[in-house]
Parts: C-alpha cells; structure tokens; sequence
C-alpha cells in the first residue's frame, strides 16, 4: 500500500538523486526534455495495469473500453498536432518506429539508404551494429565537407546506383532544415519509398515553425519525449491510410506485444498540450536560444557544424580550441552542464573521443531560460573549454568549481517541477 518513499527507500533515493540532478544541471543533451507534471501523472497511472493487445475497438482482451479511449485521444490528436490522415501511437521508442517502418516496407537483405552516423544519422537508419545495418543491404549517404549540408549529389547517385527499396532522411544530429521535397523527387526517380524520421526536431513542426515532412513522405516517425516534450516513446504517422494498415500490422503483431497504456495516456496529455499556442512560444524560444547559444560559443573560439543551426540543437567543432568532445563533456559534467560528445562530419577521431560536442536547448527553455540565460551559458562553457584548454584533459577545478557556482545560481531562479 505504500509509495516508494516508503515500500522501496533504495529506488526513492535513485529517484530523488536524479531529481536533485535535473534541479541542479543545466541541461543541454538536445534529445531530452523536461515533462509536464501532468505527463508524468498520466505515465505514473493504472493504465500501467492493463493489457491492451490490438487498437481500439479490436481488442484481444476485456475490459479495454478506457484504453480505446485514451489511445483514440493520443490518434486523434496526433492527426490534428500534424495534419495527417494515420498515427500509430504504439511504438514503444523511436527504434521500434523505424524497426516497424521497415518491416512492414522492406524484406531482409533489401537495399536502404540512410544518412550514416558519423554525418548525423540514427543507429537505426542503417548503421553498422544495429538491426537496420545488420538484415539490410544498408548504403549510407552523408554531408558535404565544404559546408555540413547533406550531399544531395550523392544521394541521387547512390539511390540510382543501388536502386533502395527504402529511402530514409532524418538525424541526430543535423542542425539545419531538410530539402523533403529533394528527398521525394530522388525516391520517385527509382521507386523508393520515403521514410523521414523526424523524432529531433517533430516539436517545431507541431509547432508550425519548422517544414513538415508529411506532404512529402510516404511514413514519418518520431518519439515523442524530444522537441515534443511527451513521455518517451515512438509514433508512426502518414496520410497514406493503405500504408497505415501495413504498420499497424507491423508494430502489433510484427514487432511489439502488449501497448503501453500508461504511455500512450501520456502521450495523448502531451499531444493536448502542444496543441495549444502556448508550445508555438515555447518553440519559438527553443529556437532562438539554440542560436544564441551556437553564435555565443563560436564568438568564445568555437566552430559550429553547419555554420549554425536552424533548429534547436547545434553542434560545436572543438577543433579550433584542440579539444575532444569527450574532455570537454566530461569537464562540462563536472560544473554542472550536461550534453553529450559527437562527432563533426569528417571527424579524425573514433567515437570514444569526438572533435565535437552536441548541445540544445528544450530542456532548458522549457524551465524558463531565455536568451540571456542561453548567452550567460556559453560563457559558463567557454569558460570551461579553456580551462581545459590551459589545464590538459583533467581541467581546471577552480574555473569548473565556479562555474558550478553560476550553473547552481541559474539553476534556482528557474526551478522544475516547484512546489
Ligand atoms: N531516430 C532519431 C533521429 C533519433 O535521434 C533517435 C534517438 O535518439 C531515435 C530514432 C531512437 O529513439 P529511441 O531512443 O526512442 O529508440
């Protein structure tokens, strides 16, 4: 009958420990997001309890009516937050999206052609150890070395040399908008099918402040816990309601059991929320701030990939200040400031070290930061970086141990989840 504080103290310590961490750190990991209480109410619910195989209104099991409901709101809200005809709200993650997209589209040994992780695709978009990489015929297209855009030339040349059953666009780590339209033409040209994955940057299109790629795709996924701001998750959307069948067929029961529930009831809160005008503002600001904080940062002796950012990441090239990402995360940590390393197109180091660093701002604009926050947090980086830079891969604990001090002061005008 107790909650955890009281059944479980070891767990309620974990928990209360990564509260004290998100509180206290600046987020900066640009696939992450700070929910509403009212997300976090849904995900925590009964609906945890319940076995729903099937959707709504063919079920295999009893007592399903509240479930038809609250999958039917997360369906018909997605429809709306995206202006499409189809939604699968049931893919467990963003990988059991693109996983269901394949199975439903391709056979194994089928040629796919997605953006290779070093450029800023997805493990799931036909990296080597990953399934896409492993059952498929995977070619991998990437950016220009010249100005960090997607290779358009290769492509085309690629597509019509390996004639792909399935083309995918869509990253993690691509800072600028997408050509969709580009995108189609090539898969028209040999037959292809488009997937764009949009689970980055999906929030700025529900939003309206970012090209949707629905008119141009056959599939779109996504999760939702990114710019979306929902619990974590996946979605699968078209207006392609022949198509739509073939993935509801593929997520259940091609690839998953049982939905669930208690996040799909978050899910359908997180759809209602960014239905309201309020997540345009939000968004808008997401995107402001991942600017100033890119333009800070290359002002402080950075490079940035892409030479800036349209969306609400970017990626900084530590080149110029003879640092690797994984130094500089590691150092960045330690004041408080959470992003993770990656790697810069073309990057002479393996994935273990990175000449970059990836950092956006929906985490923090969702607690309040704005523009002058995002600027004072480039300082607080740069700051660090040449401390590090001074000091060798250990840093320098004084510069780190104040600009903790800073991280801290920021961290209290702008509260989570207040009391
Ligand atoms: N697709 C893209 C573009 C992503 O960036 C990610 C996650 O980082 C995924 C798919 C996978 O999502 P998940 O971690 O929910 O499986």
């Amino acid at each position: 009958a107790d909650g955890v504080t009281v059944g479980d103290p070891a767990v309620a310590a974990a928990i209360a420990r990564e509260l004290d961490r998100q509180q206290n750190q600046i987020e900066l990991i640009a696939s992450e997001n700070i929910v509403s209480r009212a997300v976090l109410e849904a995900q925590g619910s009964v609906f945890t309890n319940k076995y729903a195989e099937g959707y709504p209104g063919k079920r295999y099991y009893q007592g399903c009516a509240p479930s038809d409901a609250v999958e039917t709101l997360a369906i018909e809200r997605a429809k709306q937050l995206f202006g499409c005809a189809y939604a699968n709200v049931q893919p467990h993650s963003g990988a059991q999206a693109n996983g269901a997209v394949m199975l439903a589209l391709t056979r194994p040994g089928d040629t796919i052609l997605g953006m290779s992780l070093d450029a800023g695709g997805h493990l799931t978009h036909g990296a080597a150890p990953s399934m896409s990489g492993k059952w498929f015929n995977a070619i991998q297209y990437g950016v220009r070395r010249e100005d960090h855009l997607i290779d358009f030339d290769q492509v085309e040349a690629l597509a019509h040399e390996h004639k792909p059953t399935l083309i995918i666009a869509g990253g993690s780590a691509y800072p600028r908008v997408i050509d969709f339209a580009r995108f189609r033409a090539i898969a028209d040209a040999v037959g292809a099918k488009l997937l764009v994955d949009m689970a980055h940057f999906a929030g700025l299109v529900a939003a309206g402040l970012h090209p949707s790629p629905l008119p141009h795709a056959d599939v779109v996924t996504t999760t939702t816990h990114k710019t979306l701001r929902g619990p974590r998750g996946g979605m699968i959307l078209s207006n392609d309601e022949a198509l739509g069948k073939k993935f509801n067929s593929a997520v259940f029961p091609g690839l998953q059991g049982g939905p669930l529930m208690h996040v799909i009831a978050a899910k359908a809160v997180a759809f209602g929320e960014a239905l309201q005008p309020e997540f345009r503002t939000y968004s808008a600001a997401v995107m402001a701030n991942a600017k100033i904080l890119a333009a800070k940062l290359v002002e402080r002796g950075c490079a940035v990939v892409a030479g800036g950012t349209d969306t609400h990441l970017a990626l900084i090239d530590l080149t110029p200040k003879g640092l690797t990402g994984k130094d500089a995360d590691e150092a960045l940590e330690r004041a408080g400031i959470t992003c993770n390393k990656n790697g810069v197109p073309f990057d002479p180091l393996p994935p273990t070290k990175t000449s970059g660093i990836r950092v956006g701002s929906p985490a923090g604009t969702t607690r309040g930061f704005g523009l002058a926050e995002f600027a004072a947090i480039g300082d607080m980086i740069a700051d660090v970086l040449d401390g590090l830079q001074a000091n060798g891969e250990h840093g320098n604990a004084s510069v780190e141990a104040a600009v903790n001090v800073r991280v801290r002061a920021l961290c209290a005008r702008f509260p989570i989840y207040p009391v």
